[in-house]
């Protein structure tokens, strides 16, 4: 357990520095931005290119302001959200990693989903953990998709397939094991997150895997937070 309460020290040390970070980017994104609006305005020419980098320099906030609320400290706060529209921005969020590594990622939601009561900023870490986990397993790339659907009334299931390498039988009690990683630069800590998170909502989440025809994480969220 020393050896834990180390790992998470430092991990928390870790995301407070990568916050301050983030925040230093903001201000010099800024003052980028009026500069270029600026000079956009007094020109008519090479306009393509200033709308290139002016929305190119939103979508680098749109990631570090995210990233941001990531790494703040949470304050559990329950709210109805529409899952359809995180889950599309965090496809935003991870597209330049999914587009390096030749995976697309589709999300499918049946359209009669009810806005489901959730902490939005876990739900996020939620699917951008096991979303990253998918795009890395797909060394060749592939496709991921992202299916919701109603389950039992007053549930619904969303399901995360990837054509990666799979699980082997044996490892897949491991997985949500704290520090289980197969990955050189992996922390291991990405599925235990998950598990907590789910667990706040009072869900559920399990994972079936085939070697080499890939893994699904099948998760069950409550609509209503009891
Ligand atoms: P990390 O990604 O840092 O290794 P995780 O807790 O996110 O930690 O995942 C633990 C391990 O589970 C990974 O190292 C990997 O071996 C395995 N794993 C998780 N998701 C997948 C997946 N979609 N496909 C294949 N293996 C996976
Ligand atoms: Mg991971």
């Amino acid at each position: 357990t020393e050896e834990i309460i180390r790992k998470s020290d430092k991990l928390s040390v870790v995301g407070e520095l990568a916050a301050g970070v983030a925040h230093e980017i903001r201000n010099p994104l800024t003052s980028l931005k009026g500069f270029l609006q600026l000079l956009q305005s007094k020109t008519n020419d090479n306009k393509i290119y200033f709308d290139i980098m002016l929305s190119e320099l939103d979508r680098i906030n749109f990631i570090v302001n995210e990233f941001l609320v990531l790494a703040k400290p949470q304050i559990i706060n329950f709210q109805k959200k529409d899952l359809l529209k995180i889950l599309q921005n965090i496809t935003i969020l991870l597209n330049t990693q999914a587009i390096i590594n030749n995976v697309q990622i589709h999300v499918d939601f049946d359209p009669s989903i009810p806005l489901i009561e959730c902490e939005e900023n876990l739900i996020k870490q939620l699917f951008i953990n096991i979303l990253k986990n998918a795009i890395e397993a797909m060394a060749n790339g592939g496709e991921i998709r992202v299916q919701a659907m109603k389950y039992q009334n007053d549930r619904i299931l969303i399901r995360c397939i990837d054509q990666g390498c799979g699980i082997p039988e044996e490892r897949q009690i491991k997985l949500f094991e704290p520090f289980y990683t197969t990955k050189e630069k992996g922390t291991g800590l990405g599925l235990m997150v998950c598990y907590k998170i789910i667990e706040a909502h009072n869900g559920k989440i399990t994972i079936e895997s085939k070697i080499n025809e890939g893994t699904t994480v099948n998760i069950i969220l409550p609509i209503k937070h009891h």
